[in-house]
């Protein structure tokens, strides 16, 4: 299958996956499944200290509770001996070189650079070095890095997102690929691994630009082709702020634990800062349908939390009782009121969290709310409300005696009777909240 579309997300089992790499996975997925491909989840577990199997364990969770569902999953660190392999090939094409400053050598040439107006690039020095005096400095500080010699060349591409991309080699510092300890870094790894593994497409933010560029030319090195890159603009907050020192608080399993529905996010994040309006989809087939990755642009995307609840709320509204039978239940509704009880609160709550409220409510009674000038009236009409248990005729039996009795009419007659028994100035039908109304506090 050569022309089969292969994507992939890759994330650093270093932390949970957050709406910031929410939007990579979706829209490498999107890609994938439009085109009947495949979606690899690459766990790029390098850096043994950082990396942790609990973090890969809840990328996949997150992923699953999301239906993202993966064709296969890659590792990075069973895959050490082919980055080795590629190290030797570009030692032995000549683009590879080991250096030793220090850190605060390096940072010393940056500072030096920039005094002088000049773009802080590594100065290549290391290049200069004699065989001897690498082995002199490998005796005093232990092994170098080693750096990719990238070909002082314009580096260009058609970016999905950003279009004609043009950077100029001779701004970037010759990456580090190997670290001193041996450690293989994520730029080669990444190389390898989308071309051994046939990616045709990455996705991934517009902080990997540079990267981008640097892969091209390791991947030329190597004897290959790149794949098709696009690089989304990075989420902002709902005023245009950065946005990254907070993404630790908008990990999905927060968002999960506050009652926000896969589909609603999904439904924002798959058209978040594209052309397309964001509509509530309730399956991935639409999802998938209209979705398009020449629709997003390259500013900045505005993202707030809040947007995410009156979707889930829209997203409730489409269950059937059977769909939430397990929720209701476990709020304490017995069975022979969940189903009016499904009815009456669907239209009226954000996350299914709300439940409890308003079980609460129906089983306590609400705190009455009663306005000075219909205290009489009120207590009036209570002394009229028949026994429990109310049925569905209640409301309208009791309004209508209430209306004769005091001649009392519409929004004079009904708000302050439904403030007195929800404490609430509208909601659900009151025809549907009697019945289910365990205890009326306004009665006295
Ligand atoms: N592990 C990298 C990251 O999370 C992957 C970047 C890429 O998609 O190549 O940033």
């Amino acid at each position: 299958m050569a022309n089969q579309i292969i994507t992939r997300f890759a994330p650093s089992p270093t932390g949970y996956i957050h709406v910031g790499n929410l939007r990579t996975a979706l829209m490498n997925y999107l890609i994938a499944r439009k085109a009947g491909g495949t979606f690899i989840l690459r766990i790029d577990d390098t850096d043994p200290e950082r990396s942790k199997e609990e973090y890969v364990d809840g990328i996949k969770q997150d992923l699953e509770w999301l239906g993202l569902h993966w064709d296969r999953v890659e590792r990075q660190s069973e895959r050490l001996d082919r980055y080795h392999a590629a190290a030797d090939e570009l030692r032995a094409k000549g683009r590879f070189y080991e250096a030793f400053e220090t850190p605060t050598e390096l940072d010393l040439k940056r500072k030096k650079q920039l005094n002088m107006g000049k773009p802080p690039v590594y100065d290549r020095a290391a290049l200069n070095l004699s065989d001897e005096e690498k082995d002199k400095l490998r005796a005093e500080r232990g092994d170098g890095v080693w750096r990719f010699k990238l070909d002082q060349e314009r580096i260009e591409w058609a970016d999905g997102i950003l279009g004609d991309i043009s950077i100029d080699a001779a701004s970037v510092s010759d990456p580090v690929l190997i670290r001193g300890d041996g450690q293989i870094l994520y730029t080669l790894a990444s190389v390898v691994d989308d071309t051994e593994m046939g990616v045709t497409h990455v996705v991934r933010g517009s902080d990997h630009v540079t990267n981008t560029a640097t892969q091209i030319q390791i991947m030329a090195a190597l004897g290959h082709d790149h794949p098709s890159f696009a690089h989304h603009s990075l989420l902002t907050g709902p005023q245009g702020e950065a946005l990254s020192k907070r993404l630790g608080t908008l990990a999905l399993r927060d968002l999960r634990e506050q009652g926000v529905q896969p589909y609603a996010l999904l439904s924002l994040m798959a058209r978040l800062g594209s052309s397309d309006p964001v509509e509530l989809r309730t399956d991935m087939e639409s999802l998938i349908e209209g979705f398009d990755i020449n629709h997003f642009g390259s500013a900045p995307t505005k993202f707030d939390v809040r947007d995410l609840f009156p979707l889930t709320g829209r997203y409730l509204q489409t269950l059937s009782y059977t769909d939430v039978a397990g929720d209701i239940a476990a709020v304490g509704v017995p069975e022979d009121q969940a189903e009016l009880f499904w009815a009456v609160t669907r239209e009226n709550i954000e996350t299914l969290h709300d439940l409890k409220g308003w079980w609460a409510m129906f089983r306590d009674g609400a705190e009455p709310v009663i306005e000075d000038e219909d205290k009489d009236f009120v207590a009036e009409a209570m002394g009229m409300l028949p026994e429990m248990p109310f049925d569905d005729s209640t409301w309208s039996t009791w309004t209508a005696d209430v209306k004769e009795k005091t001649g009392r009419k519409g929004r004079g007659l009904f708000r302050p009777l439904r403030l007195a028994l929800t404490g609430q100035e509208s909601g659900p039908e009151m025809a549907a909240v009697m019945p289910l109304l365990q205890v009326v506090k306004a009665r006295g």
